[in-house]
């Protein structure tokens, strides 16, 4: 009998101080999976499992009945990358990153995008070297676009907005992703997208 198809998926604790799983999350994700697969720990505080195609539903229920948030792996836009948030999480911003993630996670792009956000500039969560970054400074945030942390062309993102308020760093950040949907190339890294389309075209077309 053909064996069924796996699916992969991308799961964490979601954002909270740190990327942390408990013991009981832990126990429950090793109920879920097959004793034989391997689980993969990412770069992007994520852990990669597999699953039967049939299951897929039913383990995404229980996973997030656990507390754990579950995200496809591919060309989606990856799950918030975040700091520890060590002075608070009023004080930096964490509903802030969680709204974020909500709006942002999972949406398909041409490209596998990584966004970071930090609660302060000390900038423990490395926002300077993902796609979209985001630095709190008091209580504005900074946006920084077309970071990348791998190959020998690293760079580091270049500032596109300051003093956004939370609404209207979601706003940018959703009309960005947008764009780099509608116009990017297949396959077309994000940090590439805009050295082709050009950071003023960007701004242009966002009303900026
Ligand atoms: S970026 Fe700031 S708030 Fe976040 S862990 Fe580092 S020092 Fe703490």
């Amino acid at each position: 009998m053909e064996a069924e198809k796996k699916i992969t998926l991308a799961v964490n604790g979601g954002i909270g101080f740190g990327a942390k799983l408990s013991p009981k999350q832990l126990l429950t994700l090793a109920k879920l999976v097959e004793e034989d697969t391997e689980i993969e720990l990412t770069t992007f505080q994520q852990l990669y499992i597999q699953i039967a195609e049939s299951k897929v539903e039913q383990v995404k229920m229980e996973l997030e009945a656990e507390g754990f948030s579950c995200y496809p792996v591919g060309a989606y836009v990856k799950s918030l990358r975040t700091c520890n948030f060590c002075k608070g999480a009023e004080e930096e911003g964490m509903p802030v990153a969680i709204e974020l993630n909500r709006r942002i996670a999972g949406h398909p792009v041409p490209f596998t995008l990584a966004p970071a956000y930090t609660g302060c500039q000390n900038a423990c969560g490395e926002p300077l070297v993902h796609d979209i970054g985001v630095i709190k400074r008091k209580d504005r945030y900074e946006l920084y676009i077309g970071g990348k942390a791998k190959g020998e062309d690293a760079r580091t993102a270049v500032l596109f907005q300051d003093q956004l308020t939370p609404d209207e760093l979601y706003a940018n950040v959703e009309q960005l992703l947008q764009i780099y949907q509608q116009n990017g190339k297949k396959r077309e890294r994000f940090f590439k997208f805009i050295q082709r389309y050009g950071m003023e075209r960007l701004k242009l077309e966002m009303g900026l």
